[in-house]
């Protein structure tokens, strides 16, 4: 039996980056501007996240995530295993990833296989198990525009 999620998150731009870091995918980046929002603002593992919620039933971003970051979890990637520990408790691993990000800055191919290795080492799945994929949408939309990052996951699980 396999399940698939899906989950979608987007952050604003912030800039100049006053002191945050922008992180995305896990991977902490040198850039002059960051992300809103209280935690690191990761969209790659937010959408990761409600993809796995998708597939659990049991919301991880929201009042969850909230309580962790007032008690100063702001990394996102323990947000990602509150997620998994609820996938392993209903006996279900992830099979595969598929991500998918919209936006202008910053350029993703660069980075993209420190990002496979990081969501490799994250997720406990083989770099075979991840794909991910960016573009700009033409600048159709502000993701496009630079003035934010979107990203979109697809998870499947399969029964352990
Ligand atoms: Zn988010």
């Amino acid at each position: 039996m396999v399940k698939v999620g899906i989950g979608q998150d987007s952050h604003r731009i912030q800039e100049p980056a006053a002191g945050k870091t922008l992180v995305l995918g896990g991977l902490a980046l040198k850039e002059d501007y960051a992300l809103e929002g209280n935690s690191d603002s990761d969209v790659v593992l937010h959408a990761i996240t409600n993809a796995i919620s998708g597939i659990t039933g049991k919301p991880v971003l929201g009042p969850t995530a909230d309580k962790l970051c007032r008690a100063g979890q702001t990394d996102s990637a323990a947000y990602l295993k509150v997620a998994m520990d609820d996938l392993a408790s209903i006996g279900y691993r992830i099979g595969h990833v598929s991500v998918t990000l919209e936006c202008k800055r910053p350029k993703i191919l660069p980075i993209l296989p420190a990002m496979v290795q990081r969501l490799k080492e994250l997720l406990g799945v083989s770099g075979n198990d991840i794909g991910i994929t960016a573009t700009t949408g033409e600048g159709l939309t502000d993701f496009g525009k630079g003035l934010g990052i979107q990203a979109f996951a697809c998870v499947t699980a399969a029964r352990t």
